[in-house]
């Protein structure tokens, strides 16, 4: 199979999309911290390097590009045409990660949050919201 786009020009489309979700990253974490939550950025000890950690809430954030974590039934989550072998294999090994490092920090006590990129870039403050009520809940169920 011939391969349209070169392995620079591949490079540079990688770090566009990487360079938008790392844009949602940092809305994430600025709207949490407007909310008065205090966190640890990709905590290298934990599974998977979570996106945000909140020690308090006993909870972890994954902030999930659509393209890169293959989000289910979603638009964002397409398989690129040139290279497709590649591709699929790369995001069959993403997604097993993904329900591996799960797995991990659940059994290590955390609570794990997956935010994915579409339904922030669809709504924002709904889906903030979401996972503000959520990491709420964790904390009352530690209280009671
Ligand atoms: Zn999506």
């Amino acid at each position: 199979m011939t391969d349209s786009v070169s392995k620079e020009q591949r490079s540079i489309n990688m770090s566009h999309i990487r360079g938008e979700n790392t844009g949602l990253e940092i809305a994430v974490r600025e709207c949490l911290f407007s909310q008065g939550f205090r966190y640890r950025k990709n905590d290298k000890k934990l599974p998977g390097k979570p996106d945000v950690v909140l020690k308090k809430y006993g909870a972890v954030i994954f902030i999930n590009g659509c393209f890169w974590h293959h989000h289910a039934h979603c638009k964002l989550a397409y398989i690129p045409k040139t290279n497709t072998d590649f591709w699929i294999n790369k995001f069959e090994r993403n997604m097993k990660n993904d329900i591996k490092h799960s797995r991990e920090l659940r059994k290590r006590g955390y609570h794990v949050i997956t935010i994915w990129e579409c339904r922030l870039k669809k709504d924002f403050d709904k889906e903030m919201k979401r996972v503000i009520k959520l990491l709420d809940s964790y904390i009352n169920e530690e209280r009671q």
